[in-house]
């Protein structure tokens, strides 16, 4: 029976991020994917290393340090990194508030939010609608990287660099005393860390139940490669933006604009759709996202979320060609008010899952205090 010190179940970003740690500290690694390629959450998002979305604190310090770790090992791994920078855009005088807010707070934590006036909005982003725009918030911390391409990337540097074995195409269907039953027959293993993302049901489904943990269901949307080079360059969000991200928890003004959403834009409340424009390398532009939680979740696509997406789109865009060309649904695992959840469901084995949507900016620093933790 092939024997190794650690086995990871589940090669998307967290699953990647714990056999990076693992083999750097020398431990004998073995990663498991059912699917043949990573094609979870960690392949559907929009490569956004967000550092400006977080809370200062621990929070903003998780992601500063995955930022680290991507830069390193991102690098080794011939993953490229541009530091695109986000703008947000306010178009009513309390989303402008929040926006201000934000930024008069900002220096203290080490942050470097910029207002930005209307009339500068252009020196920023390419294809704003600044007509109808009031201003907006710049920060330069954040990353885009290729989502769907870095996942393999990764995967074949801990191959060739670090000795990891992959089984992809190889679902786990149990852990007992150290050994692992998968699709492949019996692995034994010194450890076991479960990264298997929104995936509750199959490994240790009564724990994770117990845990309240959840899915959140994301609708998303990409259109054609854009025109005559059209460069959107920073990832561009609105005011619906605003009450979802936690770097603007703490603005006085936010429980108004929130209250003031829910009345003037309830349908756009209701399936938590707030606009992510982010442009990747061949010049289209990923749209997203809305999202559903746990049984509430359709079944399908809403062809109402495409709309209100699409609008939100444009009236802040105005993009060449907004034909949409790939439409696409995403789940990640939600805890209310955690950003991650670490279970020990029994002798030997770790659950880790990021809960709060945002592996891509906090998986490498998560992974690396429950390795560190394991190896003692
Ligand atoms: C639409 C969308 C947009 C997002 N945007 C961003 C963003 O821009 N920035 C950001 O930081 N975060 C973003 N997130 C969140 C981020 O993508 C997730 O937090 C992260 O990818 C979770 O990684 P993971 O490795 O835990 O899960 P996943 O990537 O879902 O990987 C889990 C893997 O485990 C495998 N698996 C499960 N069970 C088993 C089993 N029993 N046996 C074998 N294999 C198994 C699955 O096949 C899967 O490949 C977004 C998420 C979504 C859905």
């Amino acid at each position: 029976m092939q024997q190794y010190d650690l086995a990871i179940v589940g090669a998307g970003v967290l699953g990647l991020a714990h056999a990076v740690h693992a083999a750097q500290s020398g431990l004998s690694v073995a990663v498991f994917d059912r699917s043949g390629v990573a094609d979870g959450a960690s392949v559907r998002n929009f490569g956004m290393l967000a550092i400006v979305a977080q809370r200062p604190g621990d929070e903003l310090d998780s992601a500063r340090r995955t930022l680290a770790h991507w830069q390193n090992f991102g690098a080794e791994a011939g993953i490229t990194l541009r530091q695109a920078g986000c703008l947000f855009v306010g178009r009513t005088e309390q989303e402008l508030a929040v926006l201000h807010e934000c930024a008069a707070n900002a220096g203290r934590h080490g942050q470097s939010f910029v207002p930005v006036a209307r009339e500068d909005l252009g020196h920023y982003a390419n294809g704003l609608r600044t007509d109808a725009a009031l201003g907006g918030l710049w920060s330069k911390d954040a990353w885009k990287l290729d989502q769907r391409s870095a996942m393999a990337q990764l995967a074949q540097w801990l191959e060739l660099r670090h000795g990891v074995t992959f089984y992809m195409g190889c679902e786990v269907r149990g852990i007992e005393a150290g050994v692992l039953d998968t699709a492949k027959g019996a692995v034994r293993a010194g450890r076991t860390v479960i990264c298997g993302g929104s995936e509750f049901s199959r490994l240790f489904p009564d724990q994770f139940a117990a845990s309240g943990v959840t899915t959140c269901q994301l609708q998303m949307l990409r259109t054609a490669p854009q025109p005559d080079g059209f460069q959107l360059s920073p990832f561009v969000l609105g005011g619906l933006s605003l009450p979802r991200y936690s770097a603007f928890a703490d603005c006085p003004s936010l429980p108004d604009l929130r209250a003031t959403l829910e009345q003037s834009r309830p349908r756009e409340m209701i399936n938590g759709i707030h606009l992510i424009a982010a442009q990747e390398d061949d010049g289209s532009i990923t749209l997203g996202d809305s999202h559903h939680y746990g049984a509430d979740a359709p079944p399908e696509r809403l062809a109402e979320v495409d709309t209100l997406l699409l609008n939100e789109a444009s009236a802040l865009l105005a993009l060449p060609d907004v034909t949409i060309t790939q439409r696409w649904l995403g789940h990640y695992a939600h805890l209310a008010g955690k950003a991650s959840l670490v279970l020990h469901p029994a002798q030997g084995v770790t659950a880790v899952t990021m809960v709060n949507g945002q592996g891509m900016t906090h998986g490498f620093a998560l992974a690396e205090d429950v390795i560190s933790e394991l190896i003692g």
